[in-house]
């Protein structure tokens, strides 16, 4: 499907078959452009294929212009996923989500009524429960509860599995996926990106090169042009839980930085809690059982019938988690594509961003707002 004519000559290589990667793939094969993803394990095989799966704006210590742009990267979700869902055949099992962001005293209801006068001004659905109106939603939330905002614009989905129908998806509009195939640096040619060089000798020549590496950017970027970013790879770990004989729970909710998540098959998704150890991250018990404590005391109604703690590594950019994004400055024909640690939910827009600037020459306004705006070769 062709949705804009493309005016760029030659092949753009992707690196990183994650969730961004695939999107901006994707996107720009639907415009018509010749791409190539380059992944060096399978699609989603990092930090994407093992998150919680949320598109969930308003998750974090998000301030009012994060809050903003995941209101239009949801939107652009809702207007892709039905195309992407055709065309990767997979049943990746998304649902609507009803999330409360609660409350158990004065400075969380302050936090809580902000998130929910920046869900509101971004035109979301949203509004305020007392507490016992959340434990009518969902009985097994705690006494302690005063109150929330009840977040109702929300789209949870199976990572994993999105993954297999994205990557489908992009080779149906003529990406060309390369898996297990590893690009260890570029051609760099009279200050601009002409090839990209592979593990295996091989190299690719190209027209522009999106980086969409995700924790993997720090070391490609010190490494292959010599460009100090910042970003760094964090640890996270998260519980799926097990329901047992128990009902599905009635609404997710969010407290303490920690989403409890009903998945829809049937485990609940309790987490992330960060891990500086960065690509060492490795499940332990003190996280477990920190998770385990946080899900006790707001649900304390939900005795969970198993536990399996997942550990992953993801991207952490500065300044509030702006995404790095946009052209490289110093060397042409280099252009990024990596959120912080909520990239699941930024992917949509992300992709929107770079076909928008790649095809039409327009920049959103992100990409003054961006630390690559700043970066400089050293
Ligand atoms: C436990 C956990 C829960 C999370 N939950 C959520 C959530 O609910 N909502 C949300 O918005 N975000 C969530 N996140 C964060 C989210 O998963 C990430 O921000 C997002 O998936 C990043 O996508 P990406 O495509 O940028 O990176 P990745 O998915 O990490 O993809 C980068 C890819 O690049 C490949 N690559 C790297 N170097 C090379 C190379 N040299 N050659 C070829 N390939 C290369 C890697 O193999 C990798 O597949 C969570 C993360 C974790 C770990």
């Amino acid at each position: 499907m062709t949705d804009q004519q493309s005016n760029i000559d030659g092949t753009v290589v992707i690196i990183g078959g994650g969730v961004v990667g695939c999107f901006v793939a994707y996107r720009l094969a639907s415009a018509g452009v010749s791409v190539t993803l380059v992944e060096q394990e399978g699609p989603g095989s990092g930090a994407t294929g093992n998150s919680a799966g949320n598109i969930q704006p308003g998750s974090g210590s998000d301030d009012t212009y994060k809050i903003a742009l995941g209101a239009e990267s949801l939107a652009l979700w809702r207007k892709y996923l039905p195309q992407i869902k055709a065309a990767g055949g997979i049943d990746y099992l998304e649902q609507d989500v009803r999330y409360i962001y609660a409350a158990t005293n004065n400075q969380e209801e302050r936090e809580s009524r902000q998130i929910l006068s920046d869900l509101t001004a971004a035109g979301l659905k949203a509004e305020w429960v007392d507490g016992p109106t959340a434990r009518e939603i969902e009985p097994r939330l705690a006494e302690s509860i005063i109150g929330g905002t009840l977040n109702q614009d929300c789209i949870q989905m199976e990572p994993k599995l999105f993954m297999a129908a994205m990557a489908k998806a992009a080779e149906s509009v003529g990406v060309t996926v390369l898996r297990q195939k590893q690009a260890v640096g570029l051609t760099v040619t009279g200050g601009r990106a002409k090839g990209v060089v592979f593990q295996d000798g091989s190299s690719l020549d190209c027209s522009s090169v999106v980086l969409a590496t995700g924790a993997w950017t720090l070391k490609i970027m010190s490494e292959w042009i010599g460009y100090d970013l910042q970003v760094e790879p964090v640890g996270l770990q998260k519980l799926h839980l097990g329901l047992g004989s128990a009902a599905l729970l009635n609404c997710a909710v969010r407290w303490n930085s920690v989403n409890i998540v009903n998945r829809r098959d049937g485990l609940v998704h309790a987490g992330s809690k960060l891990d500086s150890a960065g690509f060492d991250a490795k499940p332990s018990d003190e996280t477990r059982d920190w998770l385990l404590a946080q899900v006790a005391a707001i649900m304390p109604g939900f005795q969970p019938s198993s536990v399996e703690t997942i550990a992953a590594v993801a991207a952490s950019t500065p300044e509030r988690g702006i995404p790095l994004i946009g052209e490289l400055p110093g060397t042409d024909g280099v252009l990024l594509a990596v959120p912080s640690t909520d990239g699941f939910l930024m992917a949509a827009l992300l992709a929107d961003m770079t076909t928008n600037l790649m095809i039409n020459g327009q920049a959103h306004e992100l990409m003054q707002r961006s630390p690559l705006a700043q970066a400089a070769p050293r």
